[in-house]
Formats: structure tokens, sequence, C-alpha cells
């Protein structure tokens, strides 16, 4: 399988360099040239098999070339040994016809893991083979950051230095990151905002002689490897519930639009996917834009769910591209226009095409913390404040009388409760405690570094840490 940028002038690229590449050089992101597709057959014959089968089968056909069947076999297995539950990403009943997808059991409690562990094995398997090392920078407002952080630890060919927002993280979050002692991770407490942790990454990307002699690596949402992990559970869960015999729909908590571009891409493989919905929160630019064609920056506003507390949907281009009939011309066109006006109106072709695929719904606080006391009345359940938009937003969309009623809702549940104690206690009176192999998080001794809002003073920690 090759890929092409979706703004048209970046070179093709095999799977192995659009991994290590990330962004395209032309600004825009890779995607398959062709999407596979699944035989009826195929599908059906995921009834009983392990997470890890369906992933190779899922998987494979966009990589052939640079894995064997053999070797990706076992990255697969190494990625997911360490989840907590057999089924990987098990199915809960919470009301009629209703369902919430647990993306929350691997080492960090939100669903980030399941991409970030598998990008990582790929990462060790392909800097072995080529005698490389890299070193991985990102930056983070909590999730993103300890899912790298625990991907990356102890491999040999990758150090990962992660800046957070000195003092704007949950403790949770900054735990999950300073607590790994492995020598190649490095926790960096940057004195200044997470826009300013943003604008560091991005100035030392941009430093070019920085950039190679560190060998700089990013392994942003944007990464389609990250993208193509997250179109598994899609397939499992799917079939768990009878797909191909019947279809299903999903709801998903919606941010960089990830996540739910992954379950796009399931159906274009030919899972019968009847509705994606886009649930956002309070920070409503993708429902605004499905509601209107009209798609416009506004200011970002903090709310429970901080993991969807973004205006730019960096992925949203993607589904665009084939919104658009990959005309990469027409994305250009659209991404210059939000460039200099922070702006841009779909065509109706391409609003009515992604009509056709996606439902949206925007979630306000105060129905966030209805759901999680709702849910936990109940069914006794305890979602966190993102996967209670999930929630919310098919409750919404169902009870228009516009959805098919007997068709399966399962509604992703992105993170674990105890990541947000704070808020689930506001609306439910209970704390959620952390999961046994994290309960002693409180206690481990945390290792950081702060450092000031500097570039210069940032560059020479991290060469310095290089070297030795
Ligand atoms: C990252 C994240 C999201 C948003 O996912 P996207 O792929 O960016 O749309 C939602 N919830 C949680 C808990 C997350 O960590």
């Amino acid at each position: 399988m090759h890929y092409v940028s979706t703004r048209g002038t970046a070179p093709v690229l095999n799977f192995e360099e659009t991994m290590l590449a990330g962004l395209a050089r032309d600004g825009g992101l890779y995607v398959p040239q062709s999407w596979p597709v699944l035989s009826f057959e195929t599908i059906a014959s995921f009834a009983g098999k392990s997470y890890e089968q369906v992933a190779q089968a899922v998987i494979a056909p966009y990589l052939a070339e640079t894995y064997d069947a053999a070797t990706l076999e076992r990255l697969i297995r190494d990625a997911y040994a360490h989840f907590e539950h057999p089924a990987r990403a098990p199915l809960i009943q919470i009301g009629n016809n209703e369902w919430v997808m647990e993306l929350h059991r691997g080492g960090t409690l939100a669903f980030k893991d399941f991409a970030m562990k598998l990008i990582g094995q790929m990462f060790e398997e392909t800097l072995t083979r080529r005698g490389e090392r890299v070193t991985i920078i990102g930056a983070t407002s909590g999730d993103t950051g300890s899912a790298a952080i625990e991907a990356f630890r102890g491999l040999d060919a990758v150090d990962v230095f992660i800046l957070f927002p000195h003092g704007r993280v949950s403790e949770v979050q900054r735990r999950q990151m300073t607590t790994p002692a492995d020598a190649n991770v490095h926790a960096l407490a940057i004195e200044g905002s997470f826009d300013d942790c943003q604008a560091l990454v991005k100035a030392m990307f941009n430093d070019h002689a920085f950039r190679d002699a560190q060998k700089l690596a990013a392994v942003n949402s944007i990464n389609w490897a990250r993208v193509l992990a997250q179109v598994v559970y899609y397939f499992t869960a799917a079939v768990s519930l009878g797909a191909p015999h019947r279809k299903v729909s999903f709801s998903v908590p919606t941010g960089n639009f990830g996540d739910i571009f992954a379950g796009w891409v399931a159906k274009q493989m030919g899972l019968p996917i009847d509705r994606l919905i886009i649930a956002t929160n309070e920070n409503d630019i993708l429902h605004r834009c499905l509601s209107t064609g009209e798609y416009a920056v506004s200011g970002v506003k903090r709310t429970s769910a901080p993991s969807m507390d973004i205006q730019v949907s960096s992925n949203f281009e993607r589904a665009l591209f084939d919104a658009y009939g990959r005309d990469a011309s027409a994305i250009r066109g659209l991404m210059e226009s939000l460039k200099q006006s922070g702006a841009f109106t779909l065509s109706e072709t391409a609003l009515a095409t992604l009509r056709e695929d996606f439902d949206s719904a925007r979630v306000s606080e105060d129905e966030v913390s209805h759901t999680i006391r709702d849910v936990h009345h109940a069914a006794h359940y305890l979602l966190d404040t993102h996967s209670a938009i999930g929630v919310h937003a098919a409750r919404q969309r169902r009870a228009s009388g516009e959805l098919d009623p007997s068709v399966p809702m399962i509604c992703l549940g992105c993170a674990h409760a105890a990541k947000f104690p704070d808020a689930v206690a506001a609306a439910t009176g209970i704390r959620p405690a952390l999961p046994p192999a994290l309960a002693d998080l409180l206690e481990r001794e945390e290792r950081m570094q702060v450092l000031p809002n500097d570039l210069a003073a940032l560059q020479s920690h991290i060469s310095g840490k290089t070297e030795s």
C-alpha cells in the first residue's frame, strides 16, 4: 500500500515512511491510495476470534510490504499483552440496545493506549532493522503524553521527551508521566501553558539543524499508524453484536477527529455501520460544521472533558479529502481559507456526502454531569466525562426519532472514570478508585525536570540527555 497527501504535492510514501514522517511535507495528512475492502465472509469469520487475530486481518492490507505476517503477529501480541482485559475492548450494556465499548483497559486508562502501544512496537521494529535511533518529542495537555511514555518506555531505539504545562495537568495525568523509571523517558514540566509547550515543540521541528542532529520524530494524532490501530476495535465491537449480518452505530466523543475517522475507515472496509455520531462538548466546531456547512474557529473553552477542548480538528482533513472526491486542490483551497480567515464553507456535495455517514450532537457541561449521574443510577456504571458525552449524544440523536432503534448503539468509553475523579464525584457522590495496577500511583516516586519556557534551555537539556 502507498500513501498520498491530502494536499497532493508531497511525495507518495510506503507505510514505514508514512509512519516515520507523521505530517506530510506539504502540510497535508497521509491517507492510503485506496481503501482495502474485506469480504462479507472475512468479516463474518471474525466472530469468536481474539482481538489480536482481528487486528492482524484488519491491519495487514495497509502494511504487508513493511512487516511480514509473523512479524506483524508479534508486534500486535506485544502491544496488547499487558491490557487488563482479555477482550482488550470489552462491551458493557448500559441501556436498551445501548453499549459502552471500554477502551480504557490499557496502561494509562484512555483509548490512546491502543494506538500508542502498537506504534511503539512498530517504531522499535523499524528502527532496529535500520540501525537507527530517534528522539520522540511531544507536547501534551494530559492523555497523549502519558500514553506515549507508557508505549515507548524501555525501548532501545527511542528516547521520548514529553512537555507538559507545569502545574496544569491533573495529578493522575502528571504521575503517569513522571513515575516510569526507564532511562529513555523524560517528563519535562515547562513553566508555561499547553500552547507554550506546543510552540516549543514546533520550534524544535523548525530548527532543521537540531531536528536532524537529534533525529526528531513525532507521534501526534495525525500519524496514520495511530488512526489505523484504532480501526480494529470498530470491527471487534460490531461483530460481537452481530455484524456483518446486521448494522450497528457508534457514538464517538470527538476532539481531533482521529477516533471517529477510524470508524469511518472501518465502514469503507466493508463493516456495515449505520451512523457515526460525532459527539462534541461545548467546543462544537464539528457539530456546527455538520449542521450548517460552515467550519469556523472560535476560542477554546475549558470543560470537564479536557481531551476534547480542541478547536481545529486536524484529522477532519482526511474525511474532507474523500468528501471532495480526493480533489487535493479543493483541500488546499479550504486550508488556505482556514489560515487566512479562520473559516471555510463546505460545498453542498461535500456536506451531503459527509451527512451520509455522520450525525453530530453538542453536549453541554450540565448534560455531561446529568448523564454520568443517570447512567450510574440506572446501570450502576461510572462513565468518565468524555464517555458521557458520547452516551448523551447517542441518546439525543435517538430521541429525535431519526435513527433506527433496532440498530445497536455502541458508545466509545474513552477514559476510565478515575482519570477525572472530581467531575465524577461531583455528579454521583462517588470518588472512582484507580484500577489495581495503578492503585499505588499516588505513592510512587516522581521524576521530572522543570524547565523555563525557553527554547535554548530546552534544546541544551535534550542534547545533554541524548548524548549520555
Ligand atoms: C484523545 C481523547 C479524545 C478525543 O479523541 P480524538 O481522536 O482526538 O477525536 C476523547 N476522549 C479522551 C479521553 C481522549 O484521550
